[in-house]
């Protein structure tokens, strides 16, 4: 279920304007971007191919699928690959189709299930939300937040994404994953002649995000990830790291999750991220973000009996 309040938790995030950085000749990163009162946008990667673009994620609003095609710089997006359904990745899904007819857009079956569980029940929320305070300050932002759910179709992928497979995008050979972790249906790629690894929402900053996911099954798609051979890696959000800081991420991860299951108090396991994650945490606003975030997850999901079922949930066939 969507806590509307989790999502203002995320007021104070990353509010400087989208833009590109050139990560490795012929890759670029799109910062995904928070412009308060607005929700936020995740990561997005390019990867340049003779035959075109192969994009890494699409954003929510508009302004991130621009700066999408910005740093395109003419050149054709060829492939879309939607690393999970959360909207801040799928959300620009319809404006770069729209800019480029022929793209072939790829993701896990996953979002078949949750636009008919966790984002049909979000919609209704967002109507009850409208209906109880149409002149609310957010309530254009709720209509386009229920505007890109009701195109659920437009959000589907093309070819739906089951295991781990090496996509060929203009001729180049891409490494993707699978893992049932942060949602039912994650996937990340690595490009080896870069070196660069999109993780998606496997990694992300100030803390992870834990709304959907399968705690245990994601410590070990971090295993995963240590065992490609990548040297930087772009999380869902925040900035690129090297390996160094996602070793130190993933440690931080699983002592969290290690926390969780003791008899700790919340604020131990908390000061504890914020220790063991001190050198991916820029600032006191960063630690503070990620203090916010996980006063909510220990009791909401961590802690919660009632998500031990995702436990239970076959991981799809490989
Ligand atoms: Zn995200």
């Amino acid at each position: 279920m969507v806590r509307p309040c989790f999502w203002l938790l995320l007021l104070s995030w990353l509010s400087a304007p989208a833009f590109a950085t050139a990560l490795a000749p012929g890759v670029h990163w799109v910062q995904g971007t928070y412009a308060p009162p607005r929700q936020p946008d995740g990561n997005s990667v390019l990867f340049e191919t003779p035959g075109g673009w192969l994009v890494v994620d699409s954003g929510r609003h508009p302004a991130h699928a621009r700066a999408v095609l910005a740093a395109a710089a003419g050149r054709p997006l060829r492939a879309l690959l939607n690393t999970h359904w959360h909207l801040d990745h799928v959300g620009g899904n319809p404006a770069l189709r729209a800019a480029a007819p022929d793209l072939r857009v790829y993701a896990s079956p996953a979002i078949d299930g949750a636009l008919g569980g966790f984002l049909a029940d979000y919609a209704a929320q967002l109507r009850m939300l409208l209906a109880r305070e149409p002149g609310a300050a957010a309530a254009a932002d709720w209509r386009a937040e229920l505007a890109r759910i009701e195109r659920g179709d437009a959000l589907r992928p093309d070819r739906k994404l089951r295991g781990d497979t090496v996509l060929v995008v203009g001729g180049r050979e891409f490494r993707v994953g699978f893992a049932a972790a942060a949602t039912e249906g994650d996937l990340w790629v690595f490009d080896a002649a870069s070196g660069v690894l999109a993780a998606g929402d496997l990694v992300t900053l100030p803390a992870p995000f834990f709304d959907t996911a399968c705690p245990e099954r994601w410590r070990a798609a971090l295993d995963r990830l240590e065992a490609t051979p990548f040297t930087r890696l772009v999380p869902g959000h925040g900035a690129p790291m090297d390996r160094a800081g996602f070793a130190a991420w993933r440690k931080a991860f699983g002592r969290l999750l290690d926390c969780a299951a003791s008899d700790t108090p919340e604020a131990g396991c908390i000061a504890g991220w914020q220790a063991d994650a001190q050198s991916l945490l820029p600032d006191a606003a960063a630690r503070q973000q990620a203090a916010e975030l996980l006063a909510y997850y220990l009791p909401a999901v961590l802690r919660n009996p009632a998500t031990a079922n995702r436990r239970r949930v076959p991981a799809p066939a490989a």
